[in-house]
């Protein structure tokens, strides 16, 4: 197992809800990611892992526990635990959101790489199967009220019901990840990016100098619409692209020109850890989005002939 050696502290304004939020990532004896929401009484801890995915509509990946204690934009954080091997910490949490910072991963990686205790491997979860999982099929499963949801927020969005993820074992170093995104606006457009991540010092330097720093994006009608709903309160020019109005440009200044895609790789790897360990294989995302990376992931796990986990043992990596 692998934690944090202090307590990291980490302070900012949660993307959707605008207000101040303080998280303590600490030291655990116990293996796996957990939330504890602080500011609830007996509030349980809230593992992070896919079925206790609550909700991924809104660009973000949100968990909770029975009793209805909820945190939600894990991703980019959970995507740096898993960039640095950290598979064993409690994090506490004041308010329902992770702080959003950069709108990236790279803040989360800068404040938390100098604290990684001793690392020993992180328990490996071999694609032995080629699972796919297609949108138009996850909309079919839905609660009839959820799809309705669904399809206004697509049709809203201009998201079409093509997109779909397809885990296969033709990796077997690490995770490869295949994204391809495309929007209707001009300023994103069609854009692929693939990342392989083998947990090597090489591919973690990959990971900084390439991927961490993108954010997600946001078109004018989109954020509007947000914003009525009482979200995107915290999105500033700083952690957040934004397209104008004819969504033809881009108003703030990129990091990579590809900026968008390289984002959806982050939030691919914070929600392929939310498996409990290390995926070995190959993830190509078609129009990819938290909702089909948690149905690719409960596709996964629902058959044990799907997968086979490889304990580490404590290993050293
Ligand atoms: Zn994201």
């Amino acid at each position: 197992m692998t934690t944090v050696t202090k307590n990291v502290k980490i302070s900012d304004v949660g993307l959707h809800s605008g207000l101040p939020v303080n998280m303590v990532i600490k030291p655990s004896k116990k293996p796996g990611i957990f939330f504890k929401r602080v500011d609830i009484k007996d509030s349980e801890l809230i593992p992070a892992t896919f079925d206790n995915v609550k909700e991924t509509m809104f660009r973000s990946t949100q968990i909770g526990n029975p009793k209805g204690a909820h945190v939600r934009t894990i991703e980019h954080l959970m995507a740096v635990l898993f960039i640095l091997g950290i598979d064993s910490a409690i994090i506490e949490i004041d308010g329902p959101e992770v702080p959003i910072l950069g709108g990236g991963a790279f803040e989360f990686y800068n404040l938390l790489e100098r604290f990684v205790s001793d690392r020993t491997k992180m328990k490996k979860i071999v694609v032995k199967k080629t699972i796919e999982a297609r949108r138009a099929d996850l909309l079919r499963e839905m609660p009839f009220w959820k799809r309705i949801r669904m399809m206004i927020l697509n049709y809203t969005l201009g998201r079409h019901g093509d997109g779909y993820e397809r885990l296969s074992p033709a990796y077997d170093k690490g995770l490869q990840i295949d994204c391809i995104i495309d929007y209707n606006n001009k300023a994103v457009g069609t854009q692929y990016y693939s990342f392989e991540f083998d947990g090597s010092k090489a591919s973690v330097k990959d990971f900084v100098d390439n991927i961490a720093k993108s954010r997600t994006f946001g078109t004018y009608a989109e954020w509007d619409m947000l914003k009525r709903h009482g979200m995107a309160l915290g999105s500033t020019m700083h952690n957040l692209i934004v397209l104008n109005e004819r969504q033809d440009a881009v108003i703030n200044k990129l990091y990579y020109p590809d900026e968008f895609v390289r984002h959806k790789i982050i939030d691919a790897l914070g929600d392929m850890f939310t498996s409990g360990g290390f995926i070995h294989g190959r993830l190509e995302s078609y129009k990819g989005s938290h909702e089909l990376n948690n149905y690719v992931l409960r596709k996964l796990f629902s058959d044990s002939s799907n997968y086979e986990i490889i304990e580490a043992k404590g290993e050293k990596k």
